[in-house]
């Protein structure tokens, strides 16, 4: 086998590789993307799919803007359908804490041209028919902002890199990564040797193994987070504003006649697999959770569950920019929102692995703040800040067994502690 040479060696072929490749590839750069499984196999293929703008810090809030602008040209610019839900992201507080996280987030937002609003409990209700706000002060609510089905989404990224020249390598794991003088000089794959003049590792909750590959470190945990579809909605034929409930700890949205639905919390999973399963433990928890919020939800079923990585740094935002190498970049660690970011992020990433500035400061998201300390955490709703909340001892106090038959209440909802911003 020969040595391939490129302009960019992109690592992963998940939301972060797919819209940079294209990206590249339209601006006439030589790419190819090395994926170890299918395109979209990891994280993009497992989540709820959530496009917003509510952020705490402008970068993300600018670039989830970019993402909804995509969104409605998507269609035509690459000939599938996002199935893109403008049905509005719904953030329930109860006056404290919560709150006013989202009320800094808010001005942040409306500063930005976002037209997000706290909201009280009779709009909540309005929003949602069927909730329970007795124990709901308010909420924060942007009309804009909604939900995908992910899987289409990277397909019409990737159908775009190829059909503007990138290669796209399946079934190619990179599996070493030479280095010299700074600098990677070779990468190794199933597929053959690669000479690339720059590497993008995009590898989500696996970016740091392959950082490991040329003895570097990255700050990404892989979380397993769980998610379950059930057969009925508040509201069937509507489509529910995904609702993020920081009071008790869920998010849902609605998916054909039913919803989906996760838990806040998140689990570690060192050196992790290339998949996960869903742990049916968690479901008492939820299941307890969502009755409260829900009553009607208590004769639902559950049809099935699934579980994924969520790739977690400590502070909730990516890391992205040249790390460690002179031509090595990196676009991973999301912790939960790498659907919002990446389509927004992807041309500003694209012009600096071509040497050109961005049109968008990524300072917040360098490496280098760890070591700085002076990046706030992004507070909103993200991998690791929630995880670090009541999560692991709900979990363990529900452990319960098998999967549910239908919604039932693990316990009379007891006001569990608000899952930590
Ligand atoms: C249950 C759940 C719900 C979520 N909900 C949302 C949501 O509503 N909205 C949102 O924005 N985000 C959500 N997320 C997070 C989102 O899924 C991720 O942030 C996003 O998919 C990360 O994309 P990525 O491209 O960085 O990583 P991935 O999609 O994981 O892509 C990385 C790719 O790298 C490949 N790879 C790994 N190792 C190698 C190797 N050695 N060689 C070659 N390739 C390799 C993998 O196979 C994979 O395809 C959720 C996550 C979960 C688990």
């Amino acid at each position: 086998m020969g040595v391939t040479t490129c302009d960019v060696l992109v690592i992963g072929a998940g939301i972060a590789g797919c819209t940079v490749a294209c990206e590249l590839a339209g601006a006439g750069v030589r790419v190819v993307v090395a994926e170890r499984g299918a395109v979209c196999s990891g994280s993009s293929a497992l989540n709820a799919g959530g496009i917003r703008q509510q952020f705490s810090q402008e970068t993300s809030v600018r670039a989830g803007m970019e993402t909804v602008r995509r969104l409605a040209t998507f269609e035509e610019e690459f000939g599938i359908d996002p199935v893109f839900r403008q049905a509005g992201y719904l953030f329930l507080h109860d006056g404290g804490d919560s709150w006013r996280t989202l009320d800094r987030a808010v001005r942040v937002q409306n500063a930005c041209g976002v037209p997000t609003r706290l909201v009280g409990p009779d709009e909540v209700a309005r929003l949602v028919p069927g909730i329970n706000v007795s124990d709901v002060a308010g909420a924060a609510h942007n009309p804009t902002d909604g939900y995908v089905d992910p899987n289409s989404m990277v397909a019409g990224f990737a159908a775009g890199a190829r059909a503007r020249g990138a290669v796209i390598l399946q079934e190619s794991p990179v599996t070493a990564i030479e280095t010299r003088g700074g600098r990677v000089t070779g990468v190794t794959t199933s597929s053959g040797a690669i000479a690339p003049d720059a590497v993008l590792n995009a590898a989500g909750a696996w970016a740091p193994a392959i950082a490991a590959l040329y003895g570097g470190s990255l700050p990404i945990t892989a979380r397993r987070n769980d998610i379950f579809a059930l057969d009925r909605s508040p509201a069937r034929g509507q489509f529910l504003p995904l609702t993020i409930d920081l009071i008790t700890g869920l998010y849902l949205h609605s998916e054909g006649d039913g919803l989906v639905a996760g838990p806040a919390e998140s689990f570690a999973v060192p050196d992790p697999p290339d998949n996960v399963a869903v742990d049916w433990e968690v479901l008492p928890f939820l299941v307890e959770r969502l009755v409260h919020r829900l009553p009607m939800l208590d004769a639902a079923q559950v049809t099935h569950g699934w579980a994924g990585f969520i790739e977690a740094t400590p502070d909730d935002n990516p890391v992205v920019g040249w790390t460690h190498l002179d031509n090595l970049y990196t676009m991973a660690g999301f912790s939960g929102h790498g659907m919002c970011l990446s389509p927004g992020l992807a041309p500003h990433v694209a012009r600096e692995l071509r040497g050109q500035s961005a049109e968008l400061s990524l300072d917040i998201y360098r490496l280098e703040r760890f070591e700085r300390g002076d990046v706030a955490p992004e507070g909103v709703w993200g991998g690791s800040g929630i995880a670090a909340g009541m999560a692991g001892e709900s979990a363990k106090a529900n452990r319960g067994g098998a999967p549910e038959e239908g919604l039932r209440p693990a316990a009379a909802h007891g006001g569990s502690p608000p899952a930590k911003e």
